[in-house]
């Protein structure tokens, strides 16, 4: 390793011979001071020392605390990355990974990329001299199947634990054989901490048909063992201790000054219009400091940011120093960064976040929470096989975390938009999202792993067993995997490249034997973002009007294609005439102008590219159906045929999905009472109320709602798969 790599920049500023802030060495200084002040700066030695004395190490500290961006520096100061070796810090949510990497590489003095990076699903900066490495949990899953001894890491950190993701916990059940499987490797190095791990997987695998996984190869080869750090808001470690059969667990304390709460006197029926209303008391009424607001989502975050601008233009001049900035996981990387810095002299800040500010990223300048209460979720009934979206109250522990963040840097006060008997009716923890998705992706990327018993796999928390079955089941159907449940080939191994839903990659897959692959690449681009459209509620007449212009009377589908070609084609023809800023300007404009969301689509173009670098990598031919657009039906039926629905007798305007249950055999189901559902007035089909439909997503408010719905002929789902229906049924 080359000096700069094992020095110490808190203690040798001078090494760094180019220091990447020129004309900014107060900022620096700042930057410096500010790590100083953090209070995991103060136990920097003995944390090295229990790492070096850990095989795995559980860290559990208030948040703020400096775990995320503190740790990995230490530890490659410490030398943990000698022989090129990288620290890998997982994060369950994009931005944090993002935001967190671009902090750590400015306090190091690095350009992004360089020695501290970011990876996420389709936006990857690293480079080879890469040593700290931001990732999402999923993405680390991924780079197991290409190489499953992770034999770059010395170290991986699984940040952000307590939120328990699914794919944190396949995380750590994967990471728990790999650390086996590699202490055993390295001959004779005994690993006193996980005596019960086995390593069944992995070492035997065979085959390497597609690419995905180079186990084979591994085989014989030496690997030194891997450091294990779990880290977690929460201040219960005792479950990942156990897990990780009795693993050392430390505490770095915080900072935390007094936050008052207050709640409602009664419940609010809109809690928007509530949201609102508080933003403008604390903004006329309360010292200054800045407010964080925690919604939902992208959809609703939007909007409370036009109505927080519509209501200050009532105000007088002197009282619309208040700015709004939104942060949701989906906002372009360089918007990201906007809610750490400082508004302008005498200006008030309004967050508006999801729950992503509440423990994986840390703004600072915060004095004021707005809590309504709720997050969106994911929730799965095993028994329809069916994923939703839902809107459900936060837990205890996600109050108290959420309120925590007023008192960071000084005493605060948190607005909880409920009454305070609601807050003894919240549940004390959340339950781990493993026990409430669908398993189906995975289980994908675990059988390519060779983890062939998914029910006997090493699970934290086991999911159900029939929440696991419903899943394998649908991979069955979906020809991922073979009569005797192993990944099949070449559709299987397929799915498991693709960093989609299975669903998805089995739309893309099958597209080419429709000839609709381009058509098909541009549907699941725009399927994998939130709201294309925006119909504010003072401007719906308009914005059903523009959408109209859009519409295909085949369904969504369809209709976001059009919306995709047309910016294409917008800006294709006035490309040669202007420059790049000016062709955003006009993108931005002719958005607006159609009431589509320009961030949105942008991020679809973005992941359009990048599904159709890995389509092509794979070698499929992209091939487009032209106007052909039952062709285009046929496929959307033959790949979403899990989600069909029948229309019901004339005046319930409701719709039935088609559910067919089995026993255990995936042979001869029964149709099961799907669920009523209701097509959401946001589709063009909305009025239109075809007979039979395939659809995408299933969202539950007072109502269950399907979006993204296309119209097909039902004797299509027989004749397209009839592996799952049959005439009779
Ligand atoms: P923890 O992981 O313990 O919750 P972090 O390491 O994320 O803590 O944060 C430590 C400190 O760094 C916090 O005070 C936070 O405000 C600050 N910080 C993190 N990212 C940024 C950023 N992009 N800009 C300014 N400050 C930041
Ligand atoms: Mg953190």
């Amino acid at each position: 390793p080359s000096v700069a790599e094992v020095s110490n920049s808190t203690h040798n500023p001078k090494l760094h011979s180019k220091p990447f802030f020129n004309d900014s060495s107060s900022r620096r200084q700042k930057i410096l001071q500010q790590r100083k002040s953090l209070p995991i700066a103060s136990v920097e030695k003995r944390l090295v020392e229990e790492v070096r004395k850990n095989d795995i190490l559980i860290i559990v500290g208030e948040t703020g605390s400096g775990k995320t961006t503190q740790l990995p520096q230490f530890l490659f100061h410490a030398g943990f990355c000698r022989g090129g070796k990288l620290i890998g810090v997982t994060q369950p949510r994009r931005v944090a990974a993002v935001t967190v990497a671009k902090r750590v590489a400015e306090e190091s003095g690095v350009e992004l990329g360089q020695r501290v990076g970011y990876s996420i699903r389709f936006d990857d900066r690293t480079s080879t001299s890469t040593r700290i490495k931001y990732m999402t949990d999923g993405l680390l899953l991924r780079e197991a199947l290409l190489d499953p001894y992770l034999s770059r890491y010395s170290v991986i950190i699984v940040d952000e634990a307590h939120e328990r993701t699914v794919h944190t916990d396949v995380l750590l059940g994967l990471l728990k054989k790999v650390q086996n499987a590699r202490s055993k490797s390295a001959d004779g190095h005994s690993n006193g901490n996980n005596k019960n791990a086995d390593s069944d997987m992995i070492l035997d695998r065979e085959n390497d048909t597609n690419g995905i996984n180079t186990l084979k190869q591994c085989q014989g080869r030496k690997f030194p063992p891997l450091k294990l750090i779990i880290m977690s808001a929460s201040l219960d470690a005792r479950g990942f201790s156990e897990y990780f059969g009795c693993a050392k667990a430390v505490h770095v304390q915080g900072r935390q000054f007094p936050v008052e709460i207050l709640y409602t006197l009664y419940p609010e029926p809109d809690f928007l219009d509530a949201t609102l209303i508080t933003i403008f008391q604390v903004h006329l009424d309360e010292a200054p400091g800045d407010i964080l607001v925690f919604l939902t989502g992208q959809e609703e975050i939007e909007s409370v940011e036009r109505l927080v601008q519509e209501r200050l233009l009532q105000l007088p001049e002197a009282s619309r120093k208040l700015v709004t900035v939104p942060i949701f996981s989906s906002l372009p990387s360089e918007q990201q960064m906007k809610v750490f810095a400082p508004a302008a002299a005498g200006f008030r800040k309004v967050i508006l976040a999801t729950n992503i500010a509440e423990t994986s990223v840390t703004i600072p300048g915060i004095k004021y929470v707005i809590d309504p209460g709720f997050v969106k979720a994911r929730s799965y009934d095993p028994v329809k096989g069916m994923e939703s979206l839902i809107v459900v109250p936060i837990s205890k522990a996600q109050a108290l975390q959420r309120s925590g963040r007023a008192g960071r840097e000084g005493p605060g006060r948190c607005f909880r938009l409920y009454p305070e008997n609601e807050f003894d009716k919240l549940e004390d923890s959340t339950k781990p999202e493993i026990k409430r998705c669908n398993l189906s992706n995975v289980i994908l990327q675990l059988k390519a792993l060779g983890v062939d018993d998914i029910i006997g796999f090493d699970f934290m928390e086991k999911p159900s067993r029939a929440s696991i079955i419903k899943s394998l089941e649908q991979l069955f159907l979906l020809g991922a995997l073979t009569d005797d449940c192993k990944l099949s080939d070449p559709v299987g191994h397929q799915m498991a490249r693709l960093p989609l839903d299975p669903i998805y990659s089995k739309a893309l897959i099958v597209a080419g034997q429709f000839n609709c692959l381009e058509e098909m690449l541009i549907t699941v681009a725009m399927l994998s973002v939130e709201s294309i459209f925006f119909a504010p509620r003072e401007k719906l007449e308009e914005a059903r009007n523009a959408m109209k212009s859009f519409a295909s009377p085949d369904g969504d589908h369809l209709t976001l294609i059009n919306v995709y070609r047309a910016s294409d084609e917008f800006l294709e023809k006035r490309k040669m005439e202007i420059s790049k800023e000016k062709t955003e300007k006009i993108r931005r404009k002719w958005c607006k102008d159609n009431f589509i969301n320009s961030r949105s689509l942008r991020h679809a173009q973005d992941i359009h590219s990048q599904i159709r670098g890995h389509v092509e990598q794979m070698g499929f031919r992209i091939s487009s159906c032209g106007e052909d657009m039952i062709m285009f039906r046929r496929c959307l039926a033959a790949s979403f045929f899990l989600n069909a629905a029948l229309k019901q007798p004339e005046g319930t305007y409701s719709y039935l999905t088609i559910t067919l249950v089995s026993s255990t055999q995936p042979i001869g189901r029964a149709l099961a009472s799907g669920q009523v559902v209701q097509i959401h007035p946001s589709s063009v089909l909305f009025r239109a109320k075809p007979e039979c439909i395939v659809f995408n997503e299933l969202i539950q408010t007072n109502h269950k709602y399907i979006r993204n719905i296309t119209r097909i002929d039902y004797l299509w789902l027989t004749e397209l798969a009839p592996q799952y229906y049959t005439m009779q049924n």
